[in-house]
């Protein structure tokens, strides 16, 4: 398993929903390959095509054993409040920009064991969840910001490259704040009525 890197074709277009009758693949065995690779990268979220698969899930999480599989999600629901914060894409090595997302998100998936799950995420974990959602319908963290936005963050570049290890801290400490609380509103948001 692979990355695929920008702008490979697979990034620019929706890719398919998984079957949940015949997925084809063991949705258990491809968790893991993908959260391994993932989390070598120093990544907190990674979609099937930027793997080349065409499949619509992804992983998410900042360890292995609170990572979770996103399968055919679909968007019930955004906090109109947004925050403005950094993010990074294993797809585009080294460009951070700061992007303003909804500051919750209330989705509908399927975990790697086929259940349907219903969740609240909120925090750095819902932009993360957005991040992974767009990459399944074709769109990039580029196309959310002006160019010359992009063209001062890849300017900076080399500049990150050397700060990497403060950077991916700074990521890894804003993480860790927010995985136990998605987990936590994940399990609690099992009962929610719809
Ligand atoms: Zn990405």
């Amino acid at each position: 398993m692979n990355l695929v890197y920008y702008p490979d074709p697979i990034l620019s277009r929706e890719v398919s929903d998984v079957n949940l009758e015949e997925p084809g693949f063991d949705p258990v065995e491809l968790k893991e390959q993908m959260v391994k690779l993932m989390l070598e990268k120093n990544g907190l979220g990674l979609s099937a095509p930027q793997v080349g698969l065409d499949y619509k899930l992804f992983v998410m999480g900042e360890k292995e054993d609170a990572a979770i599989m996103v399968i055919n999600p679909e968007i019930v629901d955004v906090s109109d409040e947004t925050e403005l914060d950094v993010e990074g894409c294993l797809s585009f090595p080294d460009m951070f920009v700061k992007l303003s997302r909804p500051k919750d998100v209330k989705a509908v998936w399927y975990n790697e064991k086929l259940e349907r799950q219903t969740g609240l995420i909120a925090g750095y974990g819902a932009r993360c969840f957005l991040h992974e959602f767009d990459h399944l319908h074709g769109i990039v963290y580029k196309d959310k910001v002006s160019r010359l936005k992009w063209e001062r963050a890849n300017k900076k570049k080399s500049k990150v490259v050397k700060q990497r290890a403060s950077v991916m801290n700074y990521l890894k400490l804003m993480s860790a704040a927010e995985a136990k609380q998605l987990q936590t509103e994940v399990a609690a948001a099992d009962n929610i009525q719809e």
